[in-house]
């Protein structure tokens, strides 16, 4: 079992940037992902708001990052992460490539899309429901689609559909948007989109593609059926860190509890990004976990040597 100083879980903007910081420093350094590098940003069409890149794709920005921490010798491992022994001071990182024992550990999972739960979400998921409209958004040229949230995700990927659909339903469950104000002014001011406040998504129906959804008004209680093909849902996150219950300390919404130099409950292990409880997520932030992060695991190995 091949022994590393440092293994980083998640190679989004938070591990990506540990990586850089770890292999500078010259740790052996082992990044495991299980998807392709970039993390939830990489289907982000715009970024607007990490300094010093200013209009480009999180995947161009993470394709940067990535590249950047494998010029300084960041190993890339893909693999899904199935179990983790953290206690010990050799840690044990079991994957569906093999395992792996380090010295610390970086946990940056991220976080999923939350999901409405309602009837007929699971079944339309590939087939009208998404979750990216970078990915999908192309596919509804001309149609009629809707969003689903009131944060910056949901405006400001609703503004983004409207370059393809002929028409965007925003459905908010309050009267009052949560998103950023520039954010809300872009939408405010884009005739494509009709929001449709006080409301929550009931069902959603069609036959072999989605064709309508049930939309609940919560003051009034008055139900109405809206035409669309697609439904967007941004609805927030929620963290990847069910395979940690047990070994390191979560919140109660089971975000990773840790200090300012991003260590957790448990010596030799650290967090950063979207998984770690903390106020702001956002690139910038998790960029910033990643490097304190990686600081953070030197200074611990530098201790126990
Ligand atoms: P968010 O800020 O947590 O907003 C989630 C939205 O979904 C809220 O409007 C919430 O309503 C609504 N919601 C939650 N559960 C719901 C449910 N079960 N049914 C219906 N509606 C529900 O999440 P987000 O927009 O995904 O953003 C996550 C983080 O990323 C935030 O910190 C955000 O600022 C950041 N972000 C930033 C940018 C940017 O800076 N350009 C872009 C995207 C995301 P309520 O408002 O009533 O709670």
């Amino acid at each position: 079992m091949e022994l590393y100083d440092l293994i980083i879980i998640g190679g989004g903007p938070a591990g990506l940037t540990a990586g850089l910081y770890a292999s500078r420093a010259k740790l052996k350094t082992l990044l495991i992902e299980k998807n392709l590098a970039g993390g939830q940003i990489a289907t982000t069409d715009l970024v607007e708001n990490y300094p010093g890149f200013s209009g480009g794709s999180g995947q161009e920005l993470t394709k940067i990052m990535e590249e950047q921490a494998r010029k300084f010798g960041t190993e890339f491992l893909a693999a899904g992460v199935t179990a983790v022994q953290l206690p010990e001071r050799e840690k044990v990182i079991s994957t569906t490539q093999g395992q792996f024992r380090a010295r610390a550990v970086i946990l940056a999972t991220g976080a999923a899309p939350r999901r409405l739960d309602v009837p007929g979400e699971a079944e339309f998921i590939g087939r009208g429901v998404s979750f990216c409209a970078t990915c999908d958004g192309a596919f509804y040229e001309d149609l009629p689609v809707m969003v689903v949230g009131g944060g910056d995700a949901a405006v400001e990927e609703a503004v983004y559909l409207t370059r393809f659909a002929e028409k965007v339903y925003l459905v908010h469950r309050r009267d009052a948007l949560r998103a950023t104000a520039v954010v809300q002014e872009k939408a405010f001011a884009n005739k494509k989109i009709e929001f449709v406040w006080d409301s929550v998504v009931k069902e959603i129906q069609g036959d072999e593609l989605l064709e309508r959804v049930l939309v609940r008004n919560v003051k009034s209680g008055l139900e109405k059926e809206i035409a669309v093909n697609g439904v967007f849902v941004y609805i927030g996150f929620l963290p990847n860190t069910a395979f940690l219950e047990g070994q390191v300390k979560l919140s109660d919404s089971g975000y990773i509890i840790t200090d300012d130099c991003m260590a957790t409950s448990v010596p030799g292990v650290f967090a950063a990004g979207d998984c770690r409880q903390k106020l702001l997520r956002q690139v910038v932030t998790a960029a910033g976990d990643g490097a304190t992060a990686a600081f953070a695991a030197e200074k611990y190995l530098e201790e126990q040597r």
